[in-house]
């Protein structure tokens, strides 16, 4: 055992370079060092942790050490930047469920040694019921983003009704405890809580899911946050008070960049009215024009101010290097190249610059949409890649269309567009683009990675 006053302060010297690793998480060029400072937070917590609990059986804890670490470094290797949803939903699912059981035992042990008060008792409570919610509720979650169910809304009639009685009968089971002391009524508690984080998240379409998923991150930080009050540990009430909040602020970020409110969201039901567009081009109905790589590149040869917009599209083609590439090859060429970048473009937030980074694209040339949106009107061409929901005029040109109000980039403000993609069909939202019918828009059709390639193919022939 460590003098607890040591223990307190290495407690905070934790805590305090976690907020530091939070803080250099907020631009590209700190980023990386924000995570090492995070994660040696982490180890120093983790370590004095064991090291102040003689009762620790030490060989268990390396066991479960080397098996986890072991999983978050391979799953960290393997899986794409595109599935990252996926897997940050998995990991606030499984942090809800650690919270819960650490509860769960807490709550044993206190009823064993008949040490229960009613503070420990009531977070304990809080404890289980959101991280049980935050564990299924991630593993539709999961499910949804991974495609292995449906990704449409699953709409059980009067499930919100539903959801709220279930809701307030597991509070109610919670209250009896605290007045009773039948601790066996745990089990129908945490059975509860399981349901309910099922219900809820399965109304909610696969559009809505990645703000699901920073929503449940501030679940699993809650509920930490109660099971540190619980255990009465400091470095758990604090970390869990600092992912609860983040994820809360990330969530407003992403609604109020999608134009939707939280209970818009949770209430779910949105995605259902996908348009059903032909995946063969020949057999769209509706006219477009379309170009190929050799125009592409007159085109932007004879061009001087140039717009590069990138999404979800430039992700899953792994193009990221070869924008670069005709980045270079334009700038050369004396052009100037800004890239637009929208607060929801691809499949998480950040999405974007952390690709863009990869491909060491300078920082300077990237502009939010605040900053780029008027410099629209002065570009040549904007070239379009992979992106589409955070183009599309309808969002502000069409009140009845599910986006309206959503703020967008002003794509359609250009002189000229290229949109590399590889049918008609919609994005993520499921909607029909009204930028790609207008008389500037040209479809260069085809894997953006491939397109590009072709381009900076012609461009070095000159
Ligand atoms: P979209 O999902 O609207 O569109 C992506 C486009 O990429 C598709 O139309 C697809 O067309 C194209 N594409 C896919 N693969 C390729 C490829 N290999 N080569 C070329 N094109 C390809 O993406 P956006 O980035 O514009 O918008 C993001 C959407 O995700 C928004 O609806 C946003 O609200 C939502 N969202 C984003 C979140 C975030 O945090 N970033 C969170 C929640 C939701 P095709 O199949 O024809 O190739």
């Amino acid at each position: 055992m460590i003098n607890s006053n040591i223990i307190t302060l290495i407690y905070i010297i934790s805590s305090v370079l976690f907020i530091l690793g939070m803080k250099r998480l907020n631009s590209p060029k700190t980023a990386r060092s924000g995570n090492l400072i995070s994660s040696l937070a982490m180890f120093i917590a983790i370590l004095v942790t064991i090291l102040d609990n003689s009762t620790l059986k030490i060989s268990w804890i390396i066991i479960g050490l080397i098996i986890g670490s072991s999983i978050g470094i391979s799953m960290a290797k393997l899986v794409k930047m595109t599935a990252m949803p996926q897997m940050v939903a998995l990991f606030n699912g499984f942090g809800g469920l650690a919270s819960a059981l650490v509860s769960s035992q807490e709550f044993t042990r206190i009823f064993n040694i008949g040490n229960h008060t009613i503070y420990s008792v009531s977070t304990i409570i809080i404890s289980i019921i959101v991280g049980t919610i935050t564990f299924t509720g991630s593993i539709i979650a999961f499910l949804k983003l991974q495609e292995l169910i449906t990704t449409n809304p699953i709409l059980i009639p009067l499930r919100n009704i539903l959801n709220l009685f279930l809701l307030l009968i597991t509070i109610s089971i919670g209250i009896l405890i605290l007045i009773t002391g039948n601790h066996l009524l745990i089990y129908y508690l945490i059975a509860l809580g399981l349901i309910v984080g099922i219900l809820i998240v399965i109304p909610i379409g696969g559009a809505d899911m990645p703000v699901v998923i920073a929503l449940l991150n501030s679940y699993s930080g809650i509920a930490a946050a109660f099971a540190g009050f619980a255990l009465n540990n400091t470095i758990l009430i604090i970390c869990g008070s600092l992912v609860g909040a983040s994820g809360l602020i990330l969530t407003n970020i992403m609604t109020k960049a999608m134009n939707r409110s939280m209970l818009n969201v949770i209430t779910g039901g949105f995605g259902q009215q996908n348009i059903n567009i032909n995946k063969d081009i020949s057999k769209h109905s509706k006219p477009f024009k379309s170009i190929d790589t050799e125009s592409t590149s007159i085109l932007l040869k004879y061009s001087e101010n140039i717009i590069i917009v990138p999404g979800y599209g430039l992700a899953v083609a792994q193009a990221q290097h070869s924008i670069k590439d005709l980045s270079d090859i334009l700038e050369s060429k004396g052009c100037n190249i800004k890239y637009a970048i929208h607060p929801v473009a691809g499949r998480m937030p950040g999405h974007m610059n952390v690709l863009l980074a990869e491909a060491n694209i300078p920082y300077d040339q990237l502009y939010d949409l605040e900053q780029i949106n008027d410099q629209f009107i002065t570009a040549d061409v904007v070239i379009v890649i992979g992106a589409n929901d955070v183009t599309n005029p309808e969002a502000r040109n069409n009140r009845n269309s599910p986006i309206y109000g959503m703020p967008i980039l002003n794509v359609d403000k250009a002189k000229n567009i290229i949109v590399l993609k590889r049918s008609m069909s919609t994005g993520f939202s499921g909607i029909d683009n009204e930028l790609f019918y207008q008389e500037k828009t040209s479809m260069l059709f085809g894997d953006a990675k491939k397109s590009l390639e072709a381009i900076n193919k012609e461009l070095k022939l000159d």
